[in-house]
Formats: C-alpha cells, sequence, structure tokens
C-alpha cells in the first residue's frame, strides 16, 4: 500500500505566491475595500460581501500545489476535476497534473499507474471502491477532501450503522453525492468508526421526488411507482417496503438552503401521517448539511439583490452546484440573472452567452444590456470561481460601458491568459 495524506507538506508560504499570481484580482481586492462597491459613472458594479473561493476549494488548491513542490519528479494525477471551475483545472494541468476521470481525462487508466504515482483526490472526495483499486496500485494518494463534506460522511455513515436509510438531497451523478453515499455502503479505510453493514440510500434531486418519497412513505403510493420515479437513484437491492421505515434526510453540501428545508418538512410531514408525531420522532433524522460557505453565499446574494440591480452576472463554471444554485436562487427572486462562466461569454453590448439551465448548455442571449444609463450590474460568483476571474469580468463590463476602472498595482497575470 502507498502512503495517504491529508493535511500540508508545510509548504504553505512556498506555494503561495505563486497561487497569488494566478488566481488573485487587485480590482476584486479593491472592490472589496471599498464596500463591495465600484462607481464608475455610467457603470454601477455590486458585489456580494461574500462571494468566490470558499476555504474548502483553498485549500484542495494550495494541497495540490504543495504535492508539484513535493514531488518534483513524480507523475501526478487528479481522480476528476479538483472542482469545478475550468480555470483552476488548466491551471493544475499546466502543472503537470493529468486526469483520471472527467472532462479533462487524457485515457490513462488505474491499471497503468503504480507506486512512484500521486494522486490527488478533489475537494468533493472519491468514491471509495475507486480509492480501494488506487491503494491496490500502490500509489501515493494526498487527499484534499473539504472537512464539510467529511461532515456529511460522517452522518450518513451513523445512519447506516443506526439502521437509518439515507435520503440525500443532491445530484445524482455529482461526485460529492456519489462519494457521501459510497460512505454509507462501503467501508473507508482511512475514516477511524467501521460501518459493520451496508447502509441502503435514496437520492432526492428535488421537490417533486420529494413529494414522490412522501407519497409511498404515507402509503398514498405503491413500490413500483417508487421504483420508476427514482429509477438510478436507489441503492443496489433497495427494498422500498423495509428501505424506508426508518429514514436519515442530508443534502449534498452545495444544495439551496430553502430547498433542503422545504425537501426535510415534505418527508416528515409524511412519517407523521403514516406513524403519528411520536413514531415520527423516532424514525425519521434530519440533518440540513448545507455548507457554511453555501450558506453566507446565498444569504448574501439574497442581500445584495435587495438593492435594485439592471441584471446580475454569476461567474462559475457550468458543472459547479452551487454556482448554478445562486443564479436559480436570484431568479426566484425576480432577478435577471445569468450564469456565465467567464468574461469571454460577455461578447459584446448584443450578446451575451450564457448557462440554460433547462437546455443544458450554453446559450446566446441578445439584448441583455440595458439601454438606459447609468446601468447597475450585480456580480456574484460560486464557491470554486478565482477573484482573478471575477476580476476579468468587471475589467470587461467597464470595457463594454465605455469607462475607465481605477488605476491599480498591475493585475496578476490571471487565469485569462491561460485560456
Ligand atoms: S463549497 Fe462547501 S463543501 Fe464545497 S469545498 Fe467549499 S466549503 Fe467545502
Amino acid at each position: 500500500m502507498g502512503s495517504f495524506r491529508r493535511i500540508s507538506f508545510g509548504l504553505k508560504q512556498a506555494v503561495r505566491p505563486e497561487i497569488e499570481k494566478v488566481f488573485a484580482s487587485r480590482l476584486v481586492d479593491h472592490v472589496r475595500e471599498h464596500d463591495f462597491r465600484l462607481d464608475l459613472g455610467a457603470l454601477q458594479l455590486r458585489l456580494p460581501r461574500r462571494f468566490g473561493l470558499c476555504h474548502g476549494v483553498e485549500r484542495a488548491i494550495q494541497l495540490a500545489h504543495e504535492t508539484r513542490l513535493h514531488f518534483p519528479d513524480a507523475r501526478l494525477f487528479l481522480t476528476d476535476e479538483i472542482v469545478h471551475n475550468p480555470a483552476v483545472n488548466r491551471r493544475l494541468q499546466q502543472l503537470g497534473y493529468r486526469y483520471l476521470g472527467g472532462g479533462y481525462a487524457d485515457g490513462t487508466t488505474i491499471d497503468a499507474l503504480g507506486p512512484d504515482d500521486v494522486v490527488v483526490l478533489p475537494a468533493f472526495g472519491a468514491e471509495t471502491p475507486l480509492i480501494d483499486r488506487l491503494r491496490e496500485r500502490g500509489v501515493q494518494l494526498v487527499d484534499t477532501t473539504c472537512g464539510e463534506v467529511m461532515t456529511v460522511w460522517k452522518r450518513v455513515r451513523e445512519y447506516a450503522r443506526d439502521g437509518f436509510t439515507t435520503a440525500i438531497h443532491g445530484a445524482p451523478q455529482h461526485q460529492e453525492t456519489r462519494a457521501t453515499l459510497s460512505r454509507a455502503d462501503h467501508e473507508d479505510p482511512f475514516l477511524p468508526q467501521r460501518l459493520g453493514a451496508r447502509g441502503a440510500w435514496i437520492v432526492v434531486r428535488d421537490i417533486g421526488d420529494a413529494r414522490a418519497l412522501a407519497r409511498f412513505i404515507a402509503g398514498r403510493d405503491g413500490a413500483e411507482t417508487l421504483r420508476e420515479r427514482f429509477d438510478g437513484c436507489l441503492s443496489p437491492g433497495f427494498d422500498p417496503a423495509s428501505d424506508l421505515r426508518r429514514v436519515g434526510i442530508a443534502n449534498q453540501t452545495t444544495m439551496l438552503a430553502g430547498e433542503t428545508l422545504k425537501v426535510q418538512e415534505i418527508v416528515r410531514l409524511a412519517f407523521v401521517e403514516r406513524y403519528g408525531e411520536q413514531g415520527a420522532a423516532t424514525r425519521l433524522r434530519l440533518a440540513d448539511t448545507v455548507c457554511s460557505a453555501t450558506q453566507d453565499r446565498q444569504d448574501a446574494l439574497l442581500a445584495l439583490i435587495d438593492e435594485p440591480l439592471d441584471l446580475l452576472l454569476v461567474v462559475g463554471g457550468y458543472n459547479s452546484a452551487n454556482t448554478t444554485h445562486l443564479a436559480e436562487l436570484a431568479r426566484t427572486h425576480g432577478v435577471a440573472a445569468f450564469h456565465i462562466e467567464a468574461a469571454q461569454c460577455l461578447h459584446d453590448r448584443r450578446t451575451l452567452h450564457s448557462w440554460d439551465a433547462a437546455a443544458r448548455r450554453e446559450m446566446p442571449l441578445p439584448g441583455w444590456w440595458p439601454a438606459h444609463a447609468p446601468v447597475c450590474i450585480g456580480v456574484a460568483a460560486g464557491a470554486s470561481t478565482p477573484d482573478a476571474r471575477i476580476g476579468e469580468v468587471l475589467l470587461r463590463l467597464a470595457q463594454l460601458a465605455d469607462v475607465a476602472v481605477p488605476t491599480l498595482d498591475a493585475e496578476p497575470a490571471g487565469v485569462a491568459a491561460m485560456s
């Protein structure tokens, strides 16, 4: 077996200048220092009080850079995207990382790895069967899994040990959800407590799924209806009749907090209908596992959109759940919100390119720039979006509005240069 490491190599100070050079933005620092506002005459920019990189993503980026320094001659791999932001993943490719899975995979298989190779596990964790295969190859493992994700693992393992089925509110294909569910039905050699028995699980994607689950629990729908609805979202051998008598709810850390609470209440009421208040209290466990960074960014966004804005841009990877949810949250409050990946999406004042959640692809959107002046634009960003990428968006907006930005020290190289 190779080594396993989850903590810093003590090289934080050594890698910091390089990380700041690529990911920081003097302009964004300036906006932070000026009450999160930038008034440029014809263009007014407003940022939420919490945005961009969270502690978990910062730690993953730092550990990946430290790993490069600690193993200067080793082949370096990631099991998948380290976080859901293209700029960050491209940066790691530049450092020599290769990807075993996901959109950046280069076809290298686990069978081709050996004890001299180093494999980094991403911030949202990796599935335990995959880790088992890597251990069999004897590779050196460096784990950047965020502590907030591991808190969810702990919760679902408690559910499994106590004979409760985990109902997780999340996206079934999201790496974090898959990694979490694997902790409910597999042993994890790096966690202190043994699981004992395989836990059952069900993935609840949204409110519609919560209602369908509630109908079964309350005895209004049969097992076949449930199986059809949750095809691909049930643990192997799932038996609705026995596996839904005792349920523990958790959620992917980056879900909309309000939706998670609604899911819990819908399921709770179904247990009360079926078993009464007392029965529900012993058969249902609830845990809100939205992480603090996601919660802070959602709260800050709500405060931002309390002010009148002409529109809101939310900057982040299109597969970033927390970024997608920020845009969704703003829209549910009547704000014209567009999820863009980078400054290049702001083609000109006629057209921007943004993520269309229904079509599941980037789409051109004509007529986005308001006809009046001054224009007031909010700019928010998901927890995996570096400041440099946000700064590029601010600069592009200033360019489109034909206004000058404050003169600051030279902007770091930024991520645009890597795109
Ligand atoms: S979004 Fe939350 S769970 Fe994910 S890395 Fe950041 S702090 Fe951790």
